[in-house]
């Protein structure tokens, strides 16, 4: 390709909006552009970055056994009212309706359809397992679009969803994909973990995630410095924490005017924060209707919101207002575990299960309870609910857990028959009985996927794209494109390399001086650069190499296989 036919509007400005490199050098180096909120145009070198990303994931599935087809981006809302989804979705999925007044949605995932697609026609044991897959665009209405390709609204997403006769045989896919999932991302280049996650809106037991490394990652993953073990903070668990030092206080109510935070607390009644009990008011939003509920755990831990609306079944939870805790009975800094009122929904952590000498609220306006064991609670309903931290011993091996940042770039699902069931989508079993499918589900942020290359491979002046994402593998800067035999051997060399299959690309532009054009190297990425220059009244030519910007003078007879050699 020839730079002077190719349209690469690259620019000084940055986007206001743009506080990620990834977003930046996107849109600087010309090859997105924004039309709305988290929409974008992908312009000739976004398109080929795109198309790569979507060839490898695509050859490594094929190479699975997965099956490629497209589903249409309007789906019908029947579909989802089958599934019973319809009213869960929340406003992420975009409602339309058509001149008829049908109702479609834009799709934000095709669980549905992919169902719909195997309904009555895969009908036997004798057709399964199935894995069917489509690289289509999603549409989600995110409340925040931001960060470029990160987070979009409308985003090219790799989904796919496996059939089975057994959970033993999708749970074998369920590995199959996870290898090939790794072999992805590593021939993208990318340093990334495989970690336990929460299955969110999808439903199902088991799921992974897989995480690119990067400071800008919206995740929070906590890893064990000394074994495999990695999970996202919304699903991590920790060994339960080992308190000492406790000092004994007897069972009785104690006046504790004006002293509501733990901090207080602990200080008033001279006590560590792990011998007291937090209650975290929130408000847990239903499909059709609104709770206020309770989350206790330990005076020293955080409660994980994620972890805390999964155990009440919660969509979602919100800070609950003074108005509601004073609806509900309930009196801010004082709420404790026991005299509850009546209604209000209330879960406890599994590490203070049993455990006793501590002090919570009394339900009362200026008292705490002390000495209380969690033993003298008739029903209260226990779940994991709390933040592992830093430092906090890992579940595995007991080694020191750590945080880092991730971005989410697949998640892989062990669904069993959810939607199946739901969606009557049977197969005969080999004992001719009736049965629905049982299923896997696995995504892919395909879109995503550029900027997660730019997140983890970049520097100060632009992008540094990985051996399999590069738009092209070698830029030939021409340093004075007037000059005839600086013009004939950069064509001489760019017919060349194309013989050899190396994607390159000569930068002709006649208008363009030698600093423009390797600005626009270093901004856009290319692996190398070859510089073709004065030099090459010597026979001599430089090879730039983006990573280290670098540069090696080479006889221009020897470039073809000097760049063999480096490109590998
Ligand atoms: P997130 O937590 O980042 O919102 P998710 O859990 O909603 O992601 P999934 O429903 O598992 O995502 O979708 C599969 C993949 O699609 C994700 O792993 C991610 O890589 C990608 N993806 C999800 N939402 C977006 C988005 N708004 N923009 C770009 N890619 C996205
Ligand atoms: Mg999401």
């Amino acid at each position: 390709m020839k730079f002077s036919r190719m349209f690469i509007p690259t620019t000084k400005e940055t986007p206001k909006d743009a506080s990620l490199p990834s977003h930046q050098y996107l849109v600087r180096g010309g090859f997105v552009n924004q039309v709305g909120a988290g929409i974008y145009n992908f312009m000739p070198l976004g398109k080929i970055v795109l198309e790569k990303i979507r060839n490898l994931v695509k050859s490594e599935l094929d190479h699975a056994g997965c099956n490629e087809v497209q589903l249409g981006f309007v789906t019908p809302i029947e579909l989802w009212e089958q599934s019973g989804r319809a009213s869960k979705m929340g406003l992420e999925m975009l409602r339309i309706k058509d001149r008829k007044g049908g109702n479609f949605v834009l799709s934000p995932t095709n669980e549905e359809a992919m169902v719909e697609l195997v309904k009555n026609r895969v009908t036997s044991y004798k057709d399964l397992p199935l894995n069917l897959y489509q690289i289509n665009t999603k549409f989600r209405d995110e409340g925040r679009p931001r960060f470029g390709l990160l987070r979009g609204r409308e985003f090219l997403m790799k989904d796919g969803y496996s059939f089975h006769e057994s959970e033993e045989d999708m749970i074998r896919e369920f590995h199959l994909m996870e290898e090939t999932y790794k072999k992805i991302f590593t021939r993208l280049g990318l340093d990334f973990r495989v970690v336990e996650a929460d299955s969110g809106a999808i439903g199902g037991s088991g799921s992974k995630e897989f995480h690119v490394l990067a400071n800008s990652g919206e995740d929070t993953l906590v890893v064990c410095k000394n074994c495999d073990y990695a999970a996202n903070i919304e699903a991590a668990k920790r060994k339960p924490k080992e308190i000492k030092g406790k000092s004994e206080k007897v069972k009785e109510k104690v006046l504790t005017p004006n002293v509501t935070s733990i901090e207080d607390v602990s200080k008033f009644l001279d006590v560590e924060p792990s011998q007291t009990i937090k209650a975290v008011i929130k408000k847990a939003i239903y499909e059709d209707t609104q709770k206020v509920a309770v989350f206790f755990v330990r005076g020293d831990d955080e409660l994980e919101e994620t972890k805390a609306s999964n155990s009440v079944d919660a969509l979602e939870l919100i800070d609950a207002s003074e108005e509601d805790i004073k609806n509900a009975g309930l009196v801010a800094g004082y709420v404790g575990l026991f005299d509850l009122p009546k209604d209000v929904v209330f879960v406890i952590d599994n590490e203070l299960k049993d455990e006793d000498n501590l002090i919570c609220g009394a339900n009362e306006e200026n008292y705490h309870l002390t000495g209380i064991s969690l033993k003298d609670l008739v029903d209260g309903k226990y779940d994991d609910l709390v933040v592992v931290q830093e430092g906090d011993k890992c579940v595995c091996c007991g080694g020191e857990l750590t945080h880092t940042k991730g971005i989410e770039v697949g998640h892989i699902f062990q669904l069993g028959t959810k939607y199946s069931a739901s969606m009557n989508a049977n197969f005969l079993d080999r004992n001719g009985k009736a049965r629905p499918f049982v299923m896997g589900t696995y995504g892919i942020g395909v879109s995503r996927l550029i900027s997660a290359v730019i997140e983890q491979h970049h520097d100060d002046k632009g992008m540094i794209w990985t051996k399999e994402t590069a738009p092209f593998t070698v830029d030939i800067i021409v340093s004075n494109a007037k000059n005839e035999d600086e013009m004939s051997f950069a064509n001489h060399l760019y017919d060349a390399l194309h013989k050899f299959k190396i994607e390159t690309i000569l930068d002709d532009r006649i208008d363009a001086r030698y600093g423009f054009k390797m600005g626009d190297f270093e901004l856009i990425g290319f692996p190398y650069g070859v510089i073709v220059g004065k030099k090459l009244a010597d026979g001599i030519v430089e090879i730039v190499d983006r990573k280290t910007l670098q540069k090696i003078e080479v006889q221009k007879h020897e470039v073809v296989s000097k760049l063999m050699e480096l490109i590998g």
